[in-house]
């Protein structure tokens, strides 16, 4: 759940922004001018800033140049402008998006998403793998269902597949992220526990989800999916 600042001096504006972020599953605080941001960036560490370049008291992009300062927050500009000369201008001092009013808040939620996974604070730690939904962070696998009870081996076995997207990954690779020493006469404990973990991913009756590398060791057969926050 990404947070975010939202800076916007029209109430109504600002209230519906926030709301519709909210119901998107962000974290929202409201500020109604720069004073008002300041005051949060010293309380809170938000990702994001949407920031409104029409501000009273302050030049918009005086106050964007100002935040752009420090970079451990996403920066999307709000603007009437059109012209493309206030784009240009936004991305030169280094917004990560521009958007003209009015604004879709639809598409504001897709964009904060999408700075967010450029920027790598991609927090969603979900992962889609065929019918299965991975959590890296409470080490489930559910399909909605029911759950696959893995055994902590199979989990990491799991994850190490996933966090490879669809390249192999060794034997070798596989039994370090099991075990401490890995020793060769345990490469035969790899191969034992993938074939359980294909078992309990139902490999009998659905598609292929891990793929065998022969001599070399497995990949999961499809790009796993990150589940959006
Ligand atoms: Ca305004």
């Amino acid at each position: 759940m990404y947070s975010v600042v939202v800076v916007e001096d029209e109430t109504l504006t600002r209230r519906a922004i926030a709301l519709s972020l909210r119901e998107a599953g962000f974290t929202v605080h409201e500020a109604s001018d720069a004073l008002a941001c300041r005051a949060l960036l010293r309380q809170t560490r938000p990702d994001m800033i949407v920031l409104d370049l029409g501000l009273p008291g302050i030049d918009g992009m005086d106050f964007a140049r100002e935040l752009r300062v420090r970079s451990d927050f996403g920066l999307i500009i709000v603007t009437r402008q059109s012209a493309p000369e206030a784009r240009i201008a936004s991305l030169d001092l280094g917004a990560d998006d521009y958007l003209i009013k009015p604004i879709h808040y639809g598409e504001l939620a897709a964009r904060i998403r999408s700075v967010m996974r450029r920027l790598g604070r991609d927090r969603s730690r979900r992962r889609k793998v065929g019918q299965w939904t991975v959590d890296l962070e409470a080490r489930t696998v559910s399909n909605g269902r029911l759950d696959a009870s893995l055994t902590r081996g199979e989990f990491d076995i799991l994850a190490r597949l996933i966090q490879a997207d669809t390249k192999i990954v060794t034997r070798q690779e596989l039994l370090s992220a099991i075990s401490r020493s890995p020793q060769e006469s345990d490469m035969r404990s790899v191969d034992a526990l993938v074939s359980r973990l294909r078992r309990k991913l139902g490999e009998t009756t659905g598609g292929n989800l891990i793929a065998t590398a022969p001599g070399f060791g497995y990949r999961l057969a499809a790009t796993p999916e990150t589940e959006e926050p």
